[in-house]
């Protein structure tokens, strides 16, 4: 049974690079039947907020990737995390380091003086028992350490970028498993010990995670061998990279979900593009496609290894797609909060005719945040901008606006029976049916761009305004 994990951590919202893992972790799980769960890794507790791990939740249902299990807290689990650090130094595989901060820093320039990488140099691996009780004398606190042999190779398959090999010697040197603590305890247990351990205790079966982790996955690699554990097989996804080609990072702007969200984007679309970032769908699929849809055919092989570059005008295509699928109710649905958050008066307007105007909108939104402006002038009497007062000047304008003023019927209008009104207006007023159409437009709306006319009036028939516009501009 399949079971992977997406394990964010709770230290800021939830990003478009930690959303994509949980979109390709989602696809794996429901392709092949096992189960996606979630594991909050909360154990930094200065960073660590709960309103960070609600808007975290909050933000993966949004996008419909539902998990399966009760999110298991990792700040819940360091008891078993000190005991896994205990087993390893019982086993002489894990050993206390006293080297102080100063220390290491001093080691770390003279390193780098020498042009060398800076690593730690294992200088407390094999201590005696009396150097250690010198160091405890001097009230030293240790931090604890994990054996990385340099002469390791670290090999994995790795279901993404294939054959895998890492050297333990680019590993750093011994890797620190607890931050520093009095000699006869243990501090607090870190990433890489604490991601094994929690991995084994949920059954993980399959690691997908960014490639920034490769480093990690072989330290960890080590760590499941030395605590006698079963190894999960790994996925490294791609980065998601910014226009200038390198990783998308907080300077790029807009990297959250909910940043996404705010400017309109539907969570439809977002999600069918987080997939599209590092996958590439079957010939034929199209790449306008539902999470479900994608996760019948998912599979690793067509998972790619560079870099995916972000690519704003997709995204705002496949918005738009969702958008114009959506039917007008439930445009409107998803219109009506955001309308009221503008302080259009909605209250007024009956269901239907909210309806009609999401048809009238509907087909030209890329965001959904673009139904605010351009439902504004059905809702709020627009100014008239320059080209409409330009208009009003044409010879005959007026006068032909005056007169379908005064046939304008009082009960409802169809757009059957708002043709021959058009006619007969310029009629009266000897005009050619062009200047009265767009001086009505710009009457109506304000400008001499926008939706479909005669749509347009029926609307603003509907509310009585269309009366009252073409009015303001015959004084
Ligand atoms: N908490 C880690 C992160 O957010 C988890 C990495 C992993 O998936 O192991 O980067």
């Amino acid at each position: 049974m399949v079971r992977v994990r997406l394990a964010p951590s709770p230290t800021g919202t939830l990003h478009i690079g930690t959303a994509r893992t949980a979109v390709f972790n989602w696809l794996f799980a429901r392709c092949s039947g096992g189960k996606f769960l979630l594991r909050i890794e909360d154990t930094d507790k200065e960073r660590s907020k709960v309103e960070f791990t609600e808007n975290i939740l909050e933000g993966l249902q949004w996008l419909g990737l539902n998990w399966d299990e009760e999110p298991v807290l990792q700040s819940t689990r360091v008891e078993q995390h000190r005991q896994a650090i205990q087993q390893l130094l019982d086993a002489g595989l894990a050993y206390r380091c006293y080297a102080s901060e100063d220390e290491l820093t001093a080691m770390r320039e003279a390193q780098m003086a020498r042009k060398q990488a800076p690593r730690y140099d294992n200088r407390h691996r094999d201590l005696s028992a009396e150097q250690q009780a010198e160091f405890q004398a001097e009230g030293r606190l240790a931090t604890v350490r994990f054996r990385i042999d340099d002469q390791r190779s670290i090999e994995w398959d790795d279901l993404v970028r294939g054959q895998m090999r890492w050297a333990g010697a680019d590993l750093g040197g011994d890797m620190v498993i607890a931050r520093r603590a009095p000699a006869d305890q243990i501090g607090d247990p870190l990433y890489n010990l604490v991601v094994v351990c929690d991995d084994a205790a949920m059954d993980i079966t399959h690691v997908i995670r960014g490639e920034d982790h490769i480093a990690n996955t072989a330290k960890q690699l080590l760590l499941y061998e030395a605590l006698g554990l079963k190894q999960p097989l790994f996925a490294h996804t791609p980065l998601i990279l910014n226009q200038e080609g390198r990783k998308l990072s907080k300077r790029d702007g807009v990297t959250s979900v909910g940043d996404f969200r705010g400017m309109g984007y539907t969570a439809d679309a977002l999600a069918n593009y987080m997939t599209l970032l590092g996958w590439s769908p079957p010939d034929g699929m199209g790449e306008r496609f539902s999470l479900q849809q994608a996760a019948e055919v998912f599979g690793f092989e067509r998972v790619n290894k560079a870099g995916a570059r972000f690519d704003w005008d997709k995204l705002n295509w496949l918005n738009g797609q969702v958008l114009h699928e959506l039917g007008s109710k439930e445009l409107q649905n998803r219109l009506t909060p955001l309308w009221e958050e503008a302080g259009f008066a909605i209250t007024g307007c009956t269901e239907d005719w909210c309806q009609q105007l999401c048809e009238l909108i509907g087909p030209s939104l890329t965001l959904l945040a673009d139904g605010v402006g351009q439902a504004k002038p059905f809702f709020v009497r627009p100014e008239l901008q320059e080209d409409a007062l330009k208009q009003l000047e044409v010879n005959g304008a007026r006068d032909a606006l005056a007169a379908l003023l005064k046939i304008l019927p009082e009960g409802p209008l169809t757009a059957e029976a708002a043709k021959p009104l058009l006619a007969q207006a310029c009629e009266a007023a000897e005009v050619k049916k062009g200047v009265l159409m767009k001086s009505l437009r710009g009457a109506l709306l304000g400008q001499l761009q926008g939706p479909d006319l005669i749509e347009s009036w029926l609307l603003l028939h509907a509310t009585g305004e269309d009366s009252a516009r073409i009015s303001r501009c015959l004084s």
